[in-house]
């Protein structure tokens, strides 16, 4: 991995990603492995004018031990020490970078009840402090390549973290003699224009077809906005993009209304397991039938998960051009597989799409008919061929995408 491209990728993260401004705090995200990128990333905050850069280091190993070996009260204990931290965050409202490498087995072997448990009561203590910074700070997940990822992408390759690097540089827009602000810009803006058509639109809802079996209709929320590539921290009025990669254009749709069968056209790793070759049925807006080539048992577990499971959070609209869909293989990390093509979301939905949203509780966002649970699992139904209507409020209809992409 070519030292220039290393950085040309540390600053792309941190100036158009995060967009570090001159005196502020950055809290960095990564694992310990990957100390050497980190520095990078580091080293550019400093020279983007941060005050200071605190690092989180984690490492995989460490929470598969504790997993493993530790009590579950013991685990699920938020220490007074790790609370303060936290505070800390609410007053500082850092810019928070995040550099995911996980192992998409790190897990495997631990008691999914437990895991879930451990993190439930955990996310509990938490969601008052996110709550409480959420909208008002920039933040940016990123991806940097690890040995174990690689190979489970790669399982024969020898260059396998080369080949996964190759992958995730080209799906951020760096390449070769090319600047990748400026092709940021240009993504950036041809995004913006997509959610703004839409957003002009209003449908009141949308229609999917597909010869492979996918032939659904989803209600819109009145009023609820599209969404796609950057946002504005409310507090500085600072542009970022929180996602890099990013393709979609999403929202939320109106919770318990829609209709027919979306067909998968990608298997889904869920829980450190994979789900494949399966279709989702709704009535009434909630999935009522599920079949699945492979991991039947775990499909019908996770859309049982909780009430909000069997339910639509989110419908995002991506273009099967897709730098992601072009590289032609999963990454198992939903940050990349989710830009590959059209795709839903069983479970919580996003409020922030609601006017005034950032400021409700996801109860009052309920009301108004974002759907809420524990889980949220994206999977890909954007099919070669895929055709979808935008149904306006007098019925008329109008061609969003055809042949997989933007009509
Ligand atoms: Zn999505």
């Amino acid at each position: 991995m070519e030292k220039e491209k290393r950085a040309e990728y540390a600053r792309l993260i941190v100036r158009t990603g995060a967009n570090v401004q001159k005196g502020q705090i950055v809290q960095l995200t990564a694992a310990v492995e990957q100390h050497e990128f980190a520095a990078l990333v580091i080293e550019e905050c400093y020279r983007a004018g941060a005050k200071k850069v605190n690092v989180e280091w984690t490492s995989d190993v460490q929470q598969r031990l504790n997993m493993m070996y530790a009590e579950r009260e013991t685990l699920a204990t938020v220490l007074p020490w790790e609370e303060a931290k936290m505070k800390q965050v609410v007053e500082d409202l850092p810019c928070l970078i995040y550099i995911e490498s996980e192992d998409p087995d790190a897990m495997a072997g631990v008691d999914p009840e437990k895991l879930s448990a451990v993190m439930q009561a955990r996310a509990k203590v938490w969601k008052p402090y996110r709550n409480a910074i959420e909208g008002k700070h920039q933040w940016v997940i990123a991806a940097y390549p690890s040995e174990k990822w690689a190979r489970k992408c790669f399982p024969e390759a020898e260059d396998a973290a080369d080949r996964l690097w190759d992958a995730i540089l080209k799906t951020v827009h760096v390449q070769e003699g090319k600047d990748p602000v400026e092709a940021w810009k240009k993504h950036t803006e041809f995004m913006e224009k997509k959610a703004q058509w839409l957003n002009d639109q209003g449908f009141a809802s949308l229609h999917y077809s597909s010869k492979n079996g996918t032939d659904f209709t989803v209600n819109l929320i009145p009023g609820a906005k599209w969404e796609g590539a950057g946002a504005v921290n409310s507090e500085n009025d600072v542009f970022y993009i929180p996602n890099m990669p990013t393709e979609e254009i999403f929202t939320s749709p109106m919770a318990g209304k829609c209709e027919g069968t979306l067909v998968a056209v990608k298997p889904l790793s869920w829980n450190s397991q994979l789900i494949e070759d399966f279709s989702i049925t709704f009535e009434n807006g909630k999935a009522v039938s599920c079949k699945a080539g492979k991991g039947q048992e775990l499909l019908e577990q996770m859309i049982r998960m909780d009430e909000g499971a069997a339910m639509l959070g989110e419908v995002a609209l991506v273009p099967k051009e897709s730098p992601v869909n072009q590289c032609g293989f999963l990454f198992y990390e939903t940050l990349f597989d989710e830009n590959a093509c059209c795709h839903c979301a069983l479970g919580m939905g996003f409020k922030e799409v609601l006017p005034g949203g950032d400021d409700m509780t996801m109860e009052e966002a309920g009301k108004r008919g974002i759907n809420d649970s524990i889980i949220h699992v994206d999977f890909m139904i954007g099919a070669e061929d895929l055709s979808i209507d935008g149904i306006r409020t007098d019925g008329t209809a109008v061609p969003v995408f055809r042949n997989g992409t933007w009509a």
